[in-house]
């Protein structure tokens, strides 16, 4: 599943590649993708400009004119790819849902065809009309950025959660951006525990956990996030699988006391930890 380096370099992929075109056109391929009114899905997007691409979470919101927006989900392997207009393609690419017709208006008529592409069809597009945008977004009940969070905000929200540290990182309305990689990633880095109950997490510890996430999420980005399984950013695969040190490494040497690393499910979770290390 794409976490926070991966949504934030699709974000930057797409901001470049979409920013002030406008939306000429949109076709659904397979209407269960959109989880927002089905009736005004195009008609809140088709005639605007395309004003930012940003990230919330996880969320890949596009802001258009008009207070119009469209927020998509990726969930596990949701993803995005330009291409030309379906008929010109001569049918449908593989695993493509939704496609957004692209003009610039700037330059020359220009145009470009952005395809959603999601080979599970878990993820999910919303289209939103003036005003809506925010009361959906307060329903989500998302804490604080993980990019962004202070360590004084880290260990507030991680504090006040129930149940473990790795359940704790996990969950999106303590602080927003982790998936079980980076989640993962940052408690080997600050030797933490992943079953430590949250709540005993002490000042020095959230300083420690907070200095690896914002380390850990920043040097992810710049290699553009981690393909592991199938994720692409619009320019191509990550290269972050590359300095992982625990994740999908089971049994292979800790980095820090070389003893073989454990792999437990926690909350469902697949975990891997080092037992001496983090302790
Ligand atoms: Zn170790």
């Amino acid at each position: 599943m794409p976490e926070l380096p991966e949504v934030e370099t699709m974000v930057r992929e797409l901001a470049a590649k979409t920013q002030a075109w406008r939306i000429s056109e949109v076709l659904v391929h397979y209407a269960p993708i959109v989880a927002s009114a089905w009736e005004s899905f195009s008609s809140w997007l088709v005639g605007q400009d395309i004003e930012a691409v940003t990230r919330i979470g996880k969320w890949i919101l596009f802001s258009l004119t008009e207070d119009r927006h469209l927020l998509i989900h990726l969930k596990m392997t949701g993803q995005f790819h330009f291409d030309v207009w379906p008929e010109e393609l001569g049918g449908w690419p593989p695993h493509c849902h939704a496609a957004f017709r692209l003009i610039n208006h700037a330059q020359e008529p220009l145009e470009r065809t952005l395809y959603y592409k999601d080979t599970r069809k878990f993820g999910r597009l919303r289209a939103f009309g003036p005003g809506q945008l925010n009361p959906f977004l307060a329903s989500l009940n998302l804490g604080p950025d993980a990019l962004i969070a202070t360590a004084q905000e880290y260990r507030q929200r991680l504090t006040q959660a129930p149940g473990s540290l790795k359940a704790a990182l996990l969950d999106q309305t303590v602080l927003a951006g982790f998936g079980n990689i980076y989640a993962d990633e940052t408690l080997i880095a600050a030797h933490l525990s992943p079953f430590r109950k949250a709540k005993t997490l002490t000042i020095d510890e959230a300083t420690a956990l907070h200095t690896q996430a914002q380390r850990i999420l920043n040097h992810a980005i710049e290699c553009r996030g981690s393909t592991v399984a199938n994720y692409q950013a619009p320019e191509g695969a990550g290269s972050y699988q590359n300095h992982h040190l625990a994740y999908g490494k089971a049994g292979q040497p800790c980095p820090f006391c070389g003893r073989a690393l454990n792999k437990i499910k926690v909350n469902g979770r697949g975990t891997v930890y080092c037992p001496f290390c983090q302790k």
